[in-house]
């Protein structure tokens, strides 16, 4: 039988039943290649046959574990031909090791003992894990959850075992009361009954079939989503909801534990040990009804999948762009289709791909108009910098520092919203001129003051941030160009030396844990600026937040790469949308050197479909997507002169013709990555185009030098 194991190979390879066992397709096995034993998956379709019969090693051994259903098979072929990829590559995403391979095992956790012994040394990070503890007495806690919430080692766990301060406890079972439709069904306005009738009608009918729910941020499409993730689960079928990044999402987490009466099962890298087996397990028999999860929970074995939502389906942080390249939006559309249930797109400013879907009636779209409730959407305006520009050394014009003001003064909360991280995304001697570039990438480095370092954002190498100059020896001459969050944080605390200052990074919020906390401070009005970048314009809702202040609005439409505009009004749009969500009124202020830019007049304007619509005609007249597809074509080498080589072999062998054309080889942005210098191609045809039969026979057709690497990008987000 064939059997795919979850590595870089052509295909499937043959084994022999051993006379004693049963496997079917979709059975997990474990299988000798060469020296090693490897698990993997019998496959479907017909063997190779390439080796005799008799020449075949047995399947060692029959995995005691849920079978891969027959969807799934499919599922991992059809994206493995899609994205030009190895099958067996693809498959490890749906075999996770040992999630999918070994049993769940009891789970033991960690509650507070019920008298805590005298004499036992309090440090402050024992104090950190009582006081964690203390919040919800009770409560037993994984060993890591715990260890991440007070933010301490697993090691200050152990030892307070020891010293008795930590009693062993069994945990719960994933679904010890599972979630239920009727829990607490909300009394919906007559707009998002509408929506909610016709995603339960679709969710009933159990085809596939693709519908946009779009409408103004707060206007309750989570609200319209939930109910259809109610009637898959009234009708005992499973419900997988997608978010962007879901070790931010408590927040809508919480709501679903609201909505249901008991939380979902949550599906993300972060989930570990004991609760990712036991998740895998609870999926694939069915015992899991609903699921939230990242991109990878695309790849559960579903025992029985009714509906699947995209939440915020126009974000990039769908795409996976190490490993396998895929869109997790269009992988989950095609999911939808193969196991012929209905698939909800979600989002306040739909994506481009989606909206040309719409246009052209494959995807039906449903539309919630207004906000809910009393709020009214805030009134966006633009701070012209080159008319009220911040005083020298500063990064806050006027205006906005006024609004923050007023905002303070009237006890209400203000976010300031920075996409850069760290204090300043230059470093330069200005005894010299030397800047400060990383050694493995053609990127800045970026000083990051809280740990005295130097950064690169793009490979992590960090260096101690110098006292003199490297370069010419000058003392204290190194001076920071430009802000990043940091620098932002630094310069209110200077401007209101009294205000409880939050700043949110990927710096400072670590998982899921840390951003629930930061959330709660915010919503028990212990903080009154939040300093964030684009961490804090995730679906985050905040009653009295009021005021948003964008530092830097043009600084996504640099670059210049195919979706920049749209990307920046997406992200502007989206954090905007952060402001008066409840009573009060909301404002959001822009500062931008390009008022007149169609990104800046649409969001103050708020005629975003009239931009939608400038930017469709621009990407139809350019053949550009939606109107055309691409696949790039990155090849890296650690010399220059291999890539070189190998990008001239590729553009001897390109393939000509009329309804597409190759574009380049020319050096990516980024043209030292982690050491290697990279090159790129372009491939841009018409829809119609089959570009994977294409690709398949250009590099078929190439010889390319060994020490070179080829990585193809379908349907590219990123071209840097
Ligand atoms: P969206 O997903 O469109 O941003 P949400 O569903 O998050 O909107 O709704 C925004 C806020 O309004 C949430 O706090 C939600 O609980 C509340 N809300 C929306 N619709 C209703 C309703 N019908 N009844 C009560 N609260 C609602
Ligand atoms: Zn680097």
């Amino acid at each position: 039988m064939p059997v795919l194991l979850p590595l870089p190979l052509e295909g499937a390879y043959d084994y022999a039943v051993p006379d004693a066992m049963e496997v079917a397709p979709g059975a997990v096995v474990t299988v000798p290649l060469g020296p090693r034993v490897l698990y993997g998956v019998v496959w479907h379709g017909e063997p190779d046959g390439t080796v005799p019969a008799a020449k075949l090693r047995p399947i060692a051994s029959a995995v005691p574990t849920p079978p891969l259903r027959p969807a799934l098979l499919r599922f991992i072929d059809w994206v493995a031909d899609y994205t030009l990829s190895a099958p067996g590559d693809v498959l490890r995403m749906a075999l996770p090791i040992p999630a999918a391979t070994e049993a769940p095992r009891p789970r033991v956790g960690w509650r507070l003992v019920d008298a805590v012994p005298e004499g036992v040394r309090i440090t402050p990070e024992r104090a950190r894990v009582l006081e964690v503890l203390r919040a919800a007495p009770g409560l037993v806690w994984t060993g890591s959850d715990l260890a991440r919430a007070a933010g301490v080692t697993p090691g200050v766990l152990r030892g307070m075992a020891d010293a008795g301060l930590l009693a062993p406890a069994q945990m719960a079972g994933l679904h010890d009361a599972p979630p239920r439709a009727d829990a607490l069904a909300p009394a919906l306005t007559p707009a998002q009954q509408e929506a909610a009738a016709t995603l339960r009608a679709a969710v009933a009918a159990a085809r596939f079939g693709v519908t946009l729910l779009d409408g103004v941020t707060g206007s309750g499409k989570t609200e319209a989503y939930l109910e259809a993730v109610a009637e898959a689960i009234a009708r005992g079928r499973q419900a997988l909801v997608l978010l962007p990044e879901i070790a931010l999402s408590a927040q809508v987490i919480d709501r679903f534990t609201a909505r249901f009466g008991a939380p979902p099962a949550v599906w993300h890298s972060e989930v570990a040990g004991a609760r990712r087996r036991a998740t895998w397990r609870a999926v694939a028999e069915g015992r899991a009804p609903i699921i939230v999860g990242a991109r990878s929970a695309l790849w559960l074995n579903f025992a029985s999948l009714g509906l699947v939502v995209v939440d915020e389906e126009h974000e990039t942080a769908f795409k996976q762009e190490d490993g396998v390249t895929y869109h997790a939006r269009d992988m989950a559309v095609v999911r939808a289709r193969i196991e012929d249930v209905p698939c909800v797109l979600v989002s306040a400013t739909p994506s481009l791909e989606t909206l040309a879907n719409v246009e052209r009636g494959r995807y039906a779209r449903l539309h919630l108009p207004e906000r809910h409730g009393e709020a009214g959407l805030p009134e966006v305006t633009a701070i012209d910098l080159r008319r009220e520009p911040p005083p020298r050394g500063r990064f806050l014009a006027p205006p906005l520092v006024a609004a923050i003001e007023a905002t303070l003064a009237r006890s209400e909360q203000a976010l300031l919203f920075l996409n850069r991280r760290g204090f300043a995304p230059l470093t330069l001697c200005r005894a010299c001129g030397h800047r400060f570039e990383c050694r493995n990438c053609t990127a800045w480095l970026v000083e990051h003051r809280y740990t005295r370092t130097l950064q690169c954002h793009h490979c992590g190498h960090s260096e101690p941030a110098p006292e003199t100059c490297p370069e010419c020896g000058a003392e204290g001459s190194l001076t920071a160009i430009g802000p990043g969050v940091e620098r932002v944080a630094e310069e209110v605390r200077t401007l209101f030396p009294t205000a409880r200052v939050l700043e949110m990074s990927s710096d400072t919020v670590h998982g899921a844990h840390s951003a629930a906390a930061m959330a709660a401070m915010i919503e028990n009005r212990e903080i009154d600026l939040i300093v964030g970048t684009q961490l804090v314009a995730k679906g985050w809702h905040f009653p009295h937040l009021t005021l948003v202040g964008v530092v830097d609005a043009d600084l996504g439409l640099a670059g210049g790469d195919l979706r920049a505009a749209e990307r920046t009004l997406q992200v502007l749009h989206q954090v905007g949308g952060r402001a008066g969500r409840a009573a009060q009124a909301g404002r959001v202020l822009l500062q931008t050197w390009q008022p007149a830019h169609p990104v800046m007049q649409a969001l103050v304007s708020g005629d975003i479909d009239r931009f939608v619509a400038e930017e469709m005609a621009a990407r139809r007249a350019g053949g550009w997507p939606p109107f055309g597809r691409l696949v790039a074509v990155i090849v890296s080498a650690t010399e220059a002169a291999v890539a070189d080589a190998a990008a001239a072999a590729l553009r001897r062998a390109a393939p000509v013709g009329e309804r597409f054309v190759v574009l380049g080889p020319a050096p990516a942005p980024l043209s030292i990555l982690r050491g290697m210098h990279r090159r790129r191609l372009l491939l841009k045809a018409a829809r119609d185009v089959d570009v994977q039969a294409l690709m398949r026979a250009w590099l078929a057709a190439t010889e390319v030098p060994r020490q070179a690497r080829i990585d193809l990008d379908v349907d590219p987000v990123s071209f840097l």
